[in-house]
């Protein structure tokens, strides 16, 4: 999901870039031709006005009957405007019927000012306005001031004030271009880490209650199978006349259910919870007492194994903080793994300890014993040793996963060490319980 998420934004992002990257070249492209097809009309224009001010030129020498050759006479100043030299005065009437005929023959319909050099004051005259196109005349009265040459000698300059007077600029590059499509991947990636998100999100969640049901299912199944063999016990003929026994299975019987009315209580209140840890009922502990218990559902079992399973309670302070059921269940699968993966008949042999701050609980069996290699997977959520079917052990890989976080969420820790073939000794620290710290009970 990720990848596809991501290599989709990426497409999006591309794909827009790519298009943006398009239209940009293809503006850039259109002002380029627009350009140079403005730049081929000018130059064209130009050179039919060099040409009529050259016949004008030429003309007006003929007139004057001058003999000399203005060779290069014309020149053009500025884009609109041109300058050409002669080599004597010429009256601004001749000069106006002469450029408008030069002008109308060549086809170019601009209108246009003129104006020529006068020596006397040193300034170009103004001439006239003369309009050519459809173009109303412009006001006489305001017009151009004829730019006056650093030049010696006689010379008429002829302007087009409706042309531009310089190469247009160019036209600036759409800024704001990418906003828009900045704007779609943006949203396109919003929406994709959104959904990636709530999946992530319900993938947890599912995996979380998935988790919870695997574990409660394990708890769920010691219980029934103590209370299936106590009863089968309580239904043998001859248990009347034993009454100390059927006192007894009637006790594990009765403390299984319990332990199993408090499991199902759990597991309704959890399903109702959609998300976060399992809440812990916190509450000061006596772990003595509770290992006893444990032990003591375990009596059955052992006895049909014809196992052991002996308590050396040491600590002086055997209280902890912590939810009860829970810690139950971690002693629980603690021992049950202890009787479960024995090798012959079951041994285990509890201990307690105090270290400073903390309650040590050790549970060690002489059983079949775990691989280096295995150590360090067995705490994974449905890690099971491969055993083939030397040692056929029903189970779902979830017990110690449990322990592990049971104790985790305690603020404790977990330790195994192991030897294969040797017997596995699984160390559980927690933290004694702060307000009994002065108040040691055993
Ligand atoms: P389950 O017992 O349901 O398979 P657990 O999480 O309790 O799941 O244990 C995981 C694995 O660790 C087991 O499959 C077993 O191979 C190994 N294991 C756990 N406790 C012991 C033990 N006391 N002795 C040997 N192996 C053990």
């Amino acid at each position: 999901m990720v990848l596809l998420a991501t290599l989709s934004v990426a497409g999006v992002v591309a794909t827009q870039l790519m298009w943006l990257g398009r239209a940009q070249r293809y503006e850039r492209e259109q002002v380029l031709l627009q350009q140079q097809h403005q730049a081929q009309l000018d130059k064209q224009f130009n050179d039919r006005v060099t040409i009529a001010l050259t016949d004008v030129t030429e003309r007006i020498l003929s007139i004057t009957k001058d003999p000399s050759d203005l060779f290069d006479a014309v020149k053009q100043e500025r884009p609109n405007y041109f300058v050409v030299s002669i080599n004597d005065t010429i009256h601004p009437y001749l000069l106006e019927s002469l450029l408008e005929q030069e002008f109308k023959r060549r086809n170019i319909n601009e209108d246009f000012e003129y104006g020529i050099y006068d020596c006397f004051t040193d300034s170009i005259v103004y001439g006239n306005y003369v309009s050519l196109g459809d173009s109303l005349p412009a006001d006489s009265a305001r017009h151009s001031r004829l730019l006056k040459l650093d030049k010696d000698g006689h010379y008429f300059g002829v302007y087009f004030p409706r042309r531009a007077s310089s190469t247009p600029p160019q036209p600036k590059a759409e800024t704001l271009n990418w906003l828009y499509p900045a704007a779609v991947a943006f949203i396109v990636f919003a929406f994709f880490a959104y959904s990636m998100w709530v999946i992530l999100r319900q993938k947890r969640l599912g995996e979380m209650k998935n988790d919870f049901i695997g574990n409660m299912t394990h708890e769920l199944k010691t219980p029934i199978s103590t209370i299936a063999l106590s009863s089968a016990v309580l239904s043998e003929p001859g248990i009347a006349q034993e009454p100390k026994r059927l006192q007894n299975y009637a006790r594990i019987i009765h403390t299984e259910n319990e332990r199993l009315r408090q499991q199902v209580e759990r597991v309704l209140q959890l399903a109702t919870m959609d998300e976060g840890m399992q809440k812990l009922e916190r509450e000061p502990v006596n772990m003595h007492d509770l290992l006893r218990e444990t032990v003591a559902s375990f009596e059955l079992l052992l006895q049909q194994h014809g196992g052991t399973c002996s308590l050396d309670l040491r600590a002086a302070n055997p209280l902890v903080t912590g939810d009860r059921v829970h810690l139950g269940n971690v002693l629980f699968n603690l021992v049950d793994n202890a009787v479960k993966y024995a090798k012959g008949e079951p041994c285990v042999h509890i201990t307690t300890s105090n270290t400073a701050n903390d309650l040590v609980i050790a549970v060690a069996d002489q059983g079949i014993g775990i691989r280096k290699e295995d150590l360090r997977n067995i705490f994974e959520r449905f890690f099971r040793v491969h055993t083939g079917n030397v040692h056929n052990v029903k189970g779902f890989g979830l017990g110690l996963h449990y322990v592990a976080e049971t104790v985790r969420a305690h603020g404790g820790r977990v330790h195994v060490a192991s030897t294969l073939g040797k017997g596995s000794t699984f160390t559980v620290d927690l933290p004694l319980d702060k307000t009994a710290a002065n108040n040691p009970t055993t």
